[in-house]
């Protein structure tokens, strides 16, 4: 494989470009119809929402790449399908499709996709593998999708990159000041603000609103306006797992994230004590392969947006009503807040102003690209700070990363990251030590600590002290000293469960029908396994609830 292809022979590819056989094509035709199209005819035109699944009968698809000079990517022959990720997210595509010679294929409308996964699941099991490897295989290429120019170290530009890496939106990203970028925005007659969109089909973005991205990349979904069984609130490892047992349960489920799928999950570089993944996985890819089950089996996303309120039903026949920052008043059944923590800010002079540039609350490949084989901290005691500490120190291993602990390392962190972050070499633990002040000129220079000293560094990574993401809810929704959400047992014995004729279920809330699973529920252990545990477990409370109409 070159950069510039994607791959030269689809033989050499057979889980990306797998050729279905005869008898797959026998199953499939009843749902499609047979279509034809002359040589060099456009099947479909990067920027097209809502693709049908075109498969091969005789001739061939040619797959071109508008974002890198409608350059080849690969040729689909006889028995293999069109398209990738965005078949199942229903997303504007990334590539073109030409017919090359004669072409007959088969035409399977998109709304009829689901039916495919679900009721020949050998085919959906291959197509979904494909999919996903096909996704991966044209990111490798380097260029692809939206191009994103803007600064490096800039507040705007750093949001643009992260809404679109949650939310698995494809880009290419140019600092501004570096030579590509200049010719880029040269091109574009030199626009005075940043950061600058240009999609696909020409279309351009100007420091964009998070909503009107969302809109323009296709991501944007209007919330259902017919009431629900079950609202989630928060994709996160809980919220998502729910979303996948309740739509597989045919329970009607939607899930609402401010910013996109994945939680605080979605910036661990290497997860690796969730079960099934011996050598581990990035909270992206947990994300995307999460967000594809639960698409396949019917739950709607909606992102980015926030739910402001919950008005909780009166009646038992009612419906609890969620006001969200769209102006969409969304009906549902029940609720799931899965809504998790928020990190606190660093509480050092300087913190705010070096925000995004140098200073940051997420630790993935979007922020680890603007500091090459540059020193850095990281700030924590927990999970998260150790995985962020051993994702920069494996990034370069000349750089020194330095682990800043207000205690001591280990009473709030997985042994096996404890174990690994003392056998780093480029890791210097710093345990009693706090950061002081955050200094620089133009950029972050040096952090001044506590204790005594200085650090020469460029970027501070910081993971301290959690607060659970729940200011919006009613006061109904008893809390625990330290704010996070009272469930079952406990929100029973809080004495404000207002019903006699039943207990709460086990992640019910004292608001009957209002559930919370994952990190924002009171007692429950802060990792992906236990969020996943309890978005699963809240399913079987949903089922509860709406059988006895609660
Ligand atoms: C960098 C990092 C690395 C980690 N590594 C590991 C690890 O290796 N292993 C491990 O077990 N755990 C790890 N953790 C912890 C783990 O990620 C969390 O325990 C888990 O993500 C909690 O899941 P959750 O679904 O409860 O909440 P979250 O993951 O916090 O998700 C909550 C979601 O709710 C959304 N939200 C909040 N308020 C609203 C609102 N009002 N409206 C709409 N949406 C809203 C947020 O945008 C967010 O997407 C790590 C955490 C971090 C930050």
């Amino acid at each position: 494989m070159d950069s510039t292809n994607l791959v030269t022979d689809t033989s050499s590819e057979p889980i990306a470009f797998p050729r279905l056989t005869a008898e797959d094509l026998a199953l499939l035709k009843p749902l499609a119809t047979p279509c034809t199209y002359e040589d060099g005819q456009t099947v479909f035109n990067a920027g097209s929402a809502d693709l049908d699944l075109f498969v091969v009968e005789s001739g061939a698809i040619e797959i071109l790449n508008p974002s890198n000079e409608n350059r080849h990517v690969v040729t689909h022959g006889p028995g293999q399908f069109a398209g990738d990720i965005d078949l199942l997210t229903r997303r504007p595509v990334i590539v073109s499709g030409i017919a090359r010679g004669h072409t007959r294929l088969l035409r399977v409308p998109g709304g009829r996709l689901r039916e495919v996964l679900n009721k020949l699941p050998h085919l959906g099991e291959t197509m979904l593998i494909a999919a996903q490897e096909r996704r991966r295989l044209l990111t490798q290429t380097g260029v692809v999708g939206l191009k994103v120019v803007g600064p490096g170290k800039c507040r705007d530009t750093m949001l643009v990159r992260e809404f679109l890496f949650k939310n698995f939106v494809p880009f290419t990203w140019y600092d501004s000041a570096s030579k590509d970028g200049q010719k880029l925005l040269t091109g574009w007659g030199s626009p005075q603000k940043s950061p600058v969109i240009k999609f696909g089909d020409g279309r351009r973005l100007i420091n964009p609103e998070l909503r009107a991205l969302a809109r323009e990349a296709g991501v944007w979904r209007d919330c259902p306006t017919e009431p629900l069984d079950l609202a989630i609130i928060g994709a996160g490892p809980a919220g998502l797992a729910a979303a996948v047992y309740a739509a597989s349960e045919g329970v009607s489920t939607v899930v609402l994230d401010r910013l996109g799928p994945g939680g605080q999950a979605g910036s661990s570089s290497k997860i690796e004590n969730f079960i099934g993944f011996p050598s581990g996985l990035s909270g992206s890819d947990l994300a995307t392969r999460s967000v594809l089950q639960m698409l396949k089996f019917g739950a709607k996303m909606a992102a980015p947006v926030a739910v402001e309120r919950i008005e909780p039903k009166a009646t038992a026949d009612d419906f609890h009503v969620l006001h969200l920052d769209c102006g969409t008043l969304l009906r549902a059944r029940t609720v799931l807040v899965a809504a998790g923590i928020n990190w606190r800010k660093l509480d050092a002079e300087g913190g705010e102003r070096f925000e995004s540039a140098g200073v940051h609350y997420a630790c993935t490949a979007v922020e680890s690209v603007l500091y090459d084989s540059q020193d850095v901290a990281v700030v924590g005691g927990g999970n998260p700070a150790g995985q962020a500490a051993m994702f920069m120190a494996e990034c370069c291993r000349t750089r020194t990363v330095y682990l800043l602990v207000r205690s001591r390392l280990g009473p709030s962190m997985s042994e096996y990251l404890v174990g690994r972050i003392r056998a780093t070499p480029n890791i210097s633990v710093h345990e009693g030590e706090e950061i002081a002040s955050v200094t620089g000129e133009r950029r972050l220079e040096s952090v001044v600590l506590r204790g005594s000293g200085t650090l020469p560094i460029s970027a501070v990574f910081v993971f301290i002290g959690a607060e659970p993401a729940c200011s919006w809810l009613p006061d109904t929704v008893v809390r625990d000293k330290l704010g996070y959400v009272l469930t079952g047992i406990d929100a029973l014995q809080s004495g404000r469960w207002p019903l006699s004729d039943r207990e709460p279920c086990p992640l019910e809330t004292t608001v009957p029908g209002i559930l919370a699973a994952g990190d924002i529920r009171a007692g429950s252990t802060k990792r992906v396994g236990f969020a996943v545990g309890d978005g699963s477990l809240a399913v079987t409370c949903v089922h509860k609830l709406i059988a006895i109409r609660q």
